[in-house]
């Protein structure tokens, strides 16, 4: 008897614990489809841009070649080494040791966003064709949660978002490709985003928004309606290694980070997400490095493609920079790592088996 109560009391101080340990009140989460860690980690890659991959070679070594990694990377990407580098965390340099990997066997999109979201690399995720997945994932789950009742919402470039998140079964809000979001009460500003992304040149093409204006409507949607949950899904960095265009692969993900700055900016100044939002940055996959071709392709036939990368920054993070200790973290642990920052255990209601979250990512600083 006496174990028992002092079990219920262990048991009751510890949930008291786990409620007020966390900081993070809302999350956003970003993609960057493809995104290699050799970019982000050693900058533009002198042996790209010296090949036919690069068209303009003067003009894109003066405005991203630097003899260090160190200083490639901060022209590449600015807002992730002046901001994410000194204040929050990032993994999966193999240069310093440290590993991050999808663990599903494809190495393409739909099984690598589907283990991101739901935390369960499924090897029944096979292909990227439009079929609603049977997985109940992150967002969904936490829709349903105290709090949270439409407070969740999608923004992506790739039309494939709603059958990734499910959005028939989920009853999330997800916008992709060159769709509009249909609201009476929007702004004037999103309306004007209908109108115009119908307009710009198909340069990607049909099934893919470019990116800017997925940000565009993401950001606006945040400061119209403050969500909770804020996912972006950007989409041009994939499609333009896939096109062989060094230039524009480095481009994109410039502009990129420049989204990012901006976003964070904004939620630093804004008190309902002020030191309350965890940004949470990653990818669906990696790329081939060796031979030189490789980096435009990804899969099971590509070596290494399995090789990802993750940021992080929000108040419960500790700023620890890049993380350099000797392990491998896999994409299926993000999904219970967001449920965690948010003080929520998403096994609970799952169904299917969920990667154990991230304690370096959600401990306290
Ligand atoms: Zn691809």
């Amino acid at each position: 008897m006496k174990k028992f109560i002092a079990l219920l009391l262990f048991g009751a101080s510890f949930s008291t614990l786990l409620a007020q340990k966390h900081k993070t009140q809302n999350i956003i989460v970003v993609t960057l489809d493809g995104f290699r860690w050799q970019e982000l980690y050693r900058g533009a890659d002198s042996a790209i841009i010296n090949s036919k991959f690069t068209s303009d070679k003067g003009g894109i070594t003066k405005k991203f070649w630097a003899p260090t990694p160190q200083e490639r990377r901060k022209l590449l990407l600015p807002f992730f080494w002046n901001v994410i580098g000194q204040e929050g965390q990032l993994y999966g340099n193999r240069d310093e040791g440290n590993k991050d990997e999808v663990a599903n066997p494809y190495h393409f999109s739909y099984p690598g966003y589907n283990e991101i979201f739901t935390g369960f690399p499924d090897v029944k995720i096979n292909s990227n064709d439009e079929v609603f997945n049977p997985n109940v994932n992150i967002f969904e789950y936490l829709s349903k949660q105290k709090g949270f009742k439409n407070q969740v919402a999608v923004f992506s470039s790739w039309q494939l978002f709603p059958f990734i998140l499910n959005a028939n079964r989920s009853g999330l809000m997800v916008n992709s490709g060159y769709t509009n979001f249909n609201d009476p009460k929007a702004s004037e500003r999103l309306k004007y985003l209908n109108e115009i992304q119908h307009k710009v040149p198909e340069i990607i093409g049909p099934d893919e928004r470019l990116d800017f204006l997925t940000f565009e409507f993401g950001f606006e949607y945040l400061k119209q309606y403050k969500p909770r949950v804020l996912v972006l899904g950007f989409d041009e960095t994939d499609d333009l290694a896939h096109e062989g265009n060094y230039k524009f692969y480095l481009q994109s993900a410039h502009k990129e980070d420049g989204f990012l700055g901006q976003l964070w900016q904004y939620i630093q100044s804004d008190p309902q997400y002020k030191d309350k939002t965890t940004l949470l940055i990653t990818c669906d996959h990696g790329r081939g490095d060796v031979p030189l071709e490789n980096w435009r392709t990804h899969g099971t036939d590509t070596p290494n493609s399995e090789q990802t990368w993750f940021a992080v920054i929000g108040p419960d993070t500790p700023p620890t920079g890049v993380i350099k200790t000797p392990t491998t973290i896999y994409h299926k642990q993000l999904a219970q790592t967001i449920a965690n920052l948010l003080g929520f255990d998403f096994k609970a209601a799952a169904g299917h088996e969920v990667g154990d979250a991230i304690g370096s990512v959600t401990q306290t600083k």
